[in-house]
Formats: structure tokens, sequence, C-alpha cells
């Protein structure tokens, strides 16, 4: 054993050159002997106990000073990662590995047996710690503020001229859910919606932002085709005297859902509504020409309803006359009728479709069809 000519610091031993131990990290290490550095070497920093605080209702962890989502189904995965967010392993060591065994000692209380493993001036060390954690249950900030109701937004969801329909109500719900999620999805706490109501002409949804409202009125829209109208009602003014306002859009869905069969009563007769985004397109039953309302008109021409697609029934073929015309069982009397032939309609077809309305009696397109 060489002499360095150097002497532990605390019992007076000669230490070896660090020349000689490529173990030790040099810059961090103290000098001492290796009886006295291990005399006092901790492997493990470990706090005596842990809180966490969790939200009871979405299950947001408080860290720092806010809420963060972490989507915690199982506590016990929150305190796991909570503990080893506060343990410190000593910067001597190296091949640090740890393992950890949760126990559940009470609902709010999970003991953590930690046990680490590492290596220190050449030496293979092991350490065990248990930790206690603590699960404080509460609510974060977002859903105090739905639970005490709060909402800057109003979504309304109606239909022109008519009630919307489940399908409808549910589609706009689902945006309303999604357009939110995706917020939420980036971090933003500030996202939520306070509170659906279903109404007798529509939904109403409460939205946590302005902003987020204008958003979900402009997706619905997208989707569901119509339009909407914002207003601002002053609702209050803040400690500050400020102005608060709250924002209500006004979504208003086309008067005429695709599937219906209305008449705009221009002289060419029923039209078959295709899509209603933008101005209202469909075809002729009569020819199966395309239908395109004006411009003017937008999604709402004036026209009669005369029934939808869903109610059309399935009937004989009795003979393609010519061109124009076709001969089809009426499916109510049985009797052959002429009726007009649009060119939609597949000659060799044994059984058509047919609607039969205040209108007359009508080819309309297969279901899957894009005639
Ligand atoms: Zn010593
Ligand atoms: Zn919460």
């Amino acid at each position: 054993m060489s002499r360095s000519g150097e002497f532990c610091p605390r019992c007076g031993d000669p230490v070896e050159a660090p020349e000689e131990r490529p173990d030790l990290p040099g810059e961090v290490d103290s000098g001492l002997c290796d009886a006295c550095y291990f005399e006092e070497f901790a492997l493990v920093d470990a706090p005596d106990t842990v809180e966490v605080q969790v939200c009871s209702r979405c299950g947001a962890v408080h860290r720092g000073n806010r809420w963060v989502d972490v989507g915690a189904e199982d506590y016990t995965d929150v305190a796991v990662e909570e503990v080893s967010g506060a343990l410190g392993v000593h910067v001597d060591a190296t091949d640090v590995g740890w393992e950890v065994a949760p126990e559940q000692v009470d609902e709010n209380t999970i003991r953590m047996h930690c046990e680490f493993t590492g290596v220190v001036r050449g030496t293979f060390v092991t350490e065990e710690a248990v930790v206690p954690v603590r699960i404080a249950r509460e609510t974060c900030d977002r859903c105090g503020r739905i639970a005490g109701g709060s909402y800057a937004s109003l979504v309304q969801v109606r239909a022109d001229e008519r009630p919307p329909t489940d399908g409808e109500l549910a589609r706009a719900r689902e945006i309303a859910e999604a357009y939110i999620a995706d917020r939420e999805a980036t971090g933003d706490r500030n996202a939520f919606i306070t509170e659906v109501t279903e109404v007798p002409d529509g939904l109403d949804m409460k939205i946590s932002t302005n902003q987020m409202g204008g958003g979900i009125a402009k997706r619905i829209v997208a989707q569901l085709g119509g339009g909407f109208e914002d207003h601002e009602t002053l609702v209050t003014e803040d400690g500050d005297g400020n102005e608060v306002y709250r924002v209500t859009y006004a979504v208003r869905l086309p008067r005429y859902r695709p599937g219906e069969v209305i008449d705009p009563e221009d002289g060419d007769g029923p039209v078959l509504v295709r899509s209603v985004q933008g101005n209202l397109k469909g075809v002729r039953l009569a020819s199966g020409d395309a239908y395109e309302a004006s411009f003017e008109d937008s999604d709402a021409p004036e026209a009669r309803r005369l029934g939808t697609r869903e109610e059309a029934q399935e009937t004989t073929v009795v003979a393609v006359e010519d061109e124009h015309a076709v001969q089809v069982l009426d499916p109510e009397t049985c009797e052959a009728r002429t009726v007009a032939r649009p060119d939609y309609l597949d000659p060799d077809a044994d059984e058509v479709p047919v609607l039969k309305s205040r209108a007359g009696l009508h080819v309309v397109p297969e279901r899957d069809s894009e005639a």
C-alpha cells in the first residue's frame, strides 16, 4: 500500500492517494478514510413522511403550489410517484437501483417500503427506508369552481322551427366534451363544463370560459349546420369594480335535416335533403337532378315538409315504361302506378324504396347511395 502523505481529517489515519482510488468521484469526496466515510454515510435521504393532496373529485394532485391533472385512478401509483420525487440518493453512489413495496395501512395512509442498492467507494451498499404517505382528500380549484356553478359562457343549442333531434343533442354534447377534453389534455385547468341541461327546445351547456364557449358553438355549427349568434350579458362587477360579462352563444341548427324530404314549391317537385352545411343541398326525387338552395335562402328555403328517407317503404317494380316513367306498386293499395323515374333508379332492380306523401308517390335513393 502506497502512502500519499495525506491523513483522514476525522481519525488521522493515512489515506490512499486519489489517483489510486479511481472509484472515488474525487471532487465531491471528503477526504475521509473509508471507515469514517461509511460511518456517516447514508445512501438515501428520505423524508419522515410525505403528504399528498389529491382532489377526491377528479384525481388531480397538488404539486408545488398548483393542481396537476394526473388522471389518478389508484392513489398507490400517485404515492409511489410522490415518494420517488421526495427521495434523494447520495451523489457519490453509482449503479443505483430501488424497489418499492406499498403497504395500504388504511384508506388514507400508504406505507412505502423502499429498498435501495448502489455502489459507493467500490463497495456494494443497500439501504432500506420506510416512508408513510398520507393521502389528503381535498377539492381542487377547478372542481370547487364547478361545484360553485361558475361559468363564463352559455351555449344554447336550438333548431330553426323545430326541436333538435336526440341525435343532434347527443352530438352537440359530444362535440363540447371532446373540445374540453382536448384543452384539458394540454394541461389547461380552466377548461370545464359546469353543467349540461336539457330544456324543452334543446340543450344548455355552461362552459368555463367565453373563448371555449365560442369554440364549441363553432364546431357544432361546422358539423351539424346552421349558425350562431352571441351576445354579452353583464352579470356582476368584480371586487375592483370591473364589469364581468357572460357570453351566450345561441346556436340555431338548420330548419331541415339530411334525410328529410321537402318540397321547395318551385314546380320541380320534392327534394331529398343531403346536406345542410352551408346552403341546403339535395336531390330531386322526380329526376335525380341535384338541388341547391339559393344563397339568400341559405339552409332554410321556404318549403313544405313531406317526410323522411327513413319512412320510405320497399315496393315492387312492375315495369320500366320509358326514360321518364316507371310502374311500381303503391305500398298502401298494392295497385300498379306510373311514377316519375329518377336517374338514380336501377332499371334492373326488382324492388325500390318509395315515399308516399302529400306530393304523391316518389322513388327515393337507396339508403347508402350517393345519388
Ligand atoms: Zn478516518
Ligand atoms: Zn378536481
